[in-house]
């Protein structure tokens, strides 16, 4: 667990947060600033600051895993849902505990409108 980071916290129960999907090693919750009708964050409990701190490639398969499952306890799956891994400056990431975003409920326009 990082100090100060906001995930481990959630993560860790520190701060109550209602699961939306939960397993072992990954926690997603709807993001507190959506931008799209559906925006939920997957979050692996362990900390990683980006995507760049990850060595084990499966645990991103896992976490992938953990993105599908969420969007079928969701009901995403019918229509379709679009998942981000926002890395680093260029990448507007500003949590620094590695997320995948899932955001569905309506077209989601490519680039970003
Ligand atoms: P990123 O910009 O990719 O790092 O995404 C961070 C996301 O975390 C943003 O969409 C924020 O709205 C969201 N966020 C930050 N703090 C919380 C929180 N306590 N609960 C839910 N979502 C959060
Ligand atoms: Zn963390």
């Amino acid at each position: 667990m990082a100090e100060n980071c906001i995930f481990c916290k959630l993560a860790s129960r520190q701060i109550p947060v209602q699961s939306v999907y939960e397993d072992e090693e990954f926690l997603a919750f709807h993001d507190m600033n959506p931008q799209a009708p559906v925006h939920v964050l997957v979050i692996p409990k362990a900390h990683f600051a980006s995507l760049l701190e990850v060595t084990d490639t499966d645990l991103m398969g896992r976490g992938l895993e953990a993105v599908k499952q969420t969007a079928k306890a969701l009901g995403l799956t019918a229509e379709g849902f679009r998942i981000v891994v926002n890395t680093g400056e260029n990448g507007g990431q500003t949590v620094s505990h590695l997320h995948f975003h899932l955001l569905g409920g309506r077209f989601m326009q490519w680039p970003p409108g």
